[in-house]
């Protein structure tokens, strides 16, 4: 199915939706704009929530699965985070093994890809935002009202 059919629910201030368990992923396909080409497993955030300061991922790809080429970016820059399985990810040619528990920041000129080396999916999470935008870190960015969190 493809992601753009997910139900969105909105506030004023935020868009939710569920993606369903990790290890049902593979029920999303997204079509890349590169060679017209299936990609079962992957879904862009972005489009789906109204993203605009960054772009979001999250993936299941196959045992035996890979991306078929290298690529780098223009502008942004690339975290990924993997949640489970093994493989190998490699960066301007150095290859490393990646398990759960892994991160890699990759900046824009970095050309990269990855291959899932293990007995079942390998599922991680793409984050990417342009490089040298972030002004405030951490927490710098939040505001706390002088006001208690109420549940019910
Ligand atoms: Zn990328």
């Amino acid at each position: 199915m493809k992601i753009e059919e997910n139900p969105v629910k909105t506030g004023e201030n935020y868009l939710r939706t569920e993606l369903g368990p990790l290890a049902d992923l593979d029920q999303y396909v997204i079509t890349m704009p590169r060679g017209n080409r299936e990609v079962r497993g992957k879904v862009f955030l972005g489009d789906l929530l109204g993203l605009n300061s960054m772009e979001v991922s999250v993936n299941k790809m196959a045992v035996g699965g890979g991306m078929p080429f290298l690529h780098s970016h223009r502008k942004n820059e690339e975290l990924y985070y993997f949640l489970g399985g093994k493989g190998e990810f490699q960066v301007d040619g150095e290859i490393f093994p990646v398990r759960e528990g892994t991160v890699i920041r990759v900046k824009p000129d970095g050309l990269r890809a990855l291959r899932n080396t293990g007995d079942e999916a390998l599922t991680f999470i793409v984050i990417q935002a342009q490089e040298q935008t972030l002004e405030a870190k951490n927490s710098g960015d939040g505001l706390v009202p002088d006001a208690p969190v109420v549940w019910s």
